[in-house]
């Protein structure tokens, strides 16, 4: 590390968040930076999958605490309460010893992870934020900030289908928030504080300037800091493992019997499960589709229960040869594999992204945060997927599946698809725009 400009990262302890992190460190070693990964200890990456990088753990004192969806909110709060000394201490010595670990340049951090901005003053250190999602998800907050302002939440359910004013095509249901449901005040005040950028001198986006200038621009005016869009992250990394959880090769040698653009693809991510009908109808549905598929069912899948010896009676006969099952699949090699014709997902935005970039069409069940965005993004603005539409049935599953991978209209959204790809793989390449904008970073980051 001798000689060179170290970036420290934080990443937030998601596997949505922690991926992105690892890549934009990827994309900065590869211009000279050195890069330090100070992580919290509950979900820490695996750190032998990225021998050139440094690590180092922040003590964070939540291995008691539930882990539950409903309680993640607490968790990232004592992560941000538990990490700020550990981070500080950490950066005094190593600036005391910029000899072992070169110059530090400047902090990034995921957005969630606000106590870094204080560290990051508190030693005069630039910081930077780096956010995960789409600009539209971002300006998405303000919609939730007005309205609470206005004393006009919780809407009404029927309020809930209707278009957001000035914000085409998103409506009050794709918004960070169930905004028919009472919001509490400290709800509020995290998307606040994940909206607020502190200190930080710009932000780094996983998304390309084509994309979504409207919106980018529109934040632009709020934030008045530099942008650097350098996405997708992914396709402007050398290639790197990032997985939290064991991947399960055996799936790639499944599809190797099956037939070109055939398999759907069943994936709702690390943190969206379905409850025990809605397993079981999808089951159903996909059997009845006839097309062979690969399912993600990870250890806790069916929400509420504490692990699959809870999935519901029957499942694993019904599936039996007709589709294949993992508890967590290679993702970016499955999306690239020629058997597999179509993605179901949640809309996480990393998956979203590596979907595009293979060129595999969508059907689109969101389920919270941004994914109502994103999958509004890919049904009704980029019209490369289909929603799956709520409640979840049997019939319904089965037409979808269909009207996807085997229809006229499913041929279509591919096409569409496959165009999609070659303008992300354009702005990664020489001359394209996020290959530009990675320029303009590093230099940014050498100069600051
Ligand atoms: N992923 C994976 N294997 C799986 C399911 C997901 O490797 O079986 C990866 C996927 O490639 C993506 C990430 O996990 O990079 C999930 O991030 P995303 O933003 O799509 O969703 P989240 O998990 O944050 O809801």
């Amino acid at each position: 590390m001798l000689d060179r400009c170290c970036v420290v990262l934080v990443p937030a302890p998601f596997q949505g968040h922690i991926t992105p992190m690892l890549q934009l460190g990827s994309i900065l070693q590869s211009r000279g930076f050195s890069i330090l990964v100070a992580h919290s200890e509950y979900n820490a990456p695996e750190t032998s999958n990225h021998p050139s990088f440094s690590f180092l753990a922040l003590p964070d004192e939540v291995a008691e605490l539930d882990k539950s969806f409903e309680n993640m909110g607490n968790v990232l709060e004592a992560i941000n309460i538990n990490c700020k000394a550990p981070l500080k201490d950490c950066l005094v010595r190593m600036m005391e010893n910029e000899e072992l670990h070169g110059q530090v340049a400047c902090i990034i951090y995921d957005t969630v992870m606000k106590f870094v901005d204080a560290v990051a003053v508190s030693l005069k250190l630039p910081s930077m934020v780096m956010r995960p999602n789409t600009a539209a998800y971002v300006r998405a907050h303000h919609t939730l900030f007005d309205l609470q302002a206005e004393n006009c939440l919780p809407l009404s359910e029927s309020q809930m289908e209707e278009n957001v004013p000035n914000f085409h095509p998103f409506k009050f249901k794709d918004m960070p928030h169930p905004l028919s449901l009472e919001i509490p005040e400290k709800v509020i005040d995290f998307f606040k504080n994940t909206y607020a950028i502190g200190s930080s001198r710009a932000i780094i986006w996983n998304t390309m300037d084509e994309l979504e200038p409207h919106h980018l621009s529109k934040l632009q005016q709020d934030f008045n800091v530099p942008f650097f869009c350098v996405g997708p992250f992914h396709k402007m990394a050398p290639p790197c493992k990032t997985s939290l959880l064991n991947e399960d090769d055996y799936c790639m040698e499944w599809l190797d019997k099956q037939a070109p653009n055939s398999v759907l693809y069943v994936s709702l991510g690390s943190i969206a499960g379905m409850d025990e009908k809605e397993v079981m109808e999808t089951a159903w549905g996909l059997i009845n589709s006839g097309q062979p598929f690969l399912w993600v069912i990870r250890d806790i899948f069916v929400n509420g229960a504490k692990s699959n010896s809870q999935l519901p009676d029957g499942f694993e006969e019904i599936i039996g040869e007709k589709g294949c099952l993992v508890k967590w699949a290679p993702q970016m090699k499955v999306l690239k594999h020629s058997a597999v014709g179509g993605f179901w997902s949640h809309c996480g935005w990393n998956s979203t992204l590596e979907s595009i970039c293979e060129g595999v069409p969508m059907i689109c069940r969101p389920d919270f945060a941004d994914q109502f965005i994103n999958s509004r993004y890919v049904t009704h603005v980029w019209n490369i997927g289909l929603e799956m539409e709520c409640p979840l049935d049997r019939g319904r599953v089965e037409e979808t599946v269909r009207r996807l991978m085997v229809d006229e209209e499913g041929k279509e959204l591919r096409n569409r698809t496959i165009d999609m790809k070659h303008r992300f793989h354009e702005s990664v390449e020489k001359g394209g725009s996020s290959y530009q904008s990675l320029n303009q970073l590093a230099e940014f980051i050498f100069n600051i």
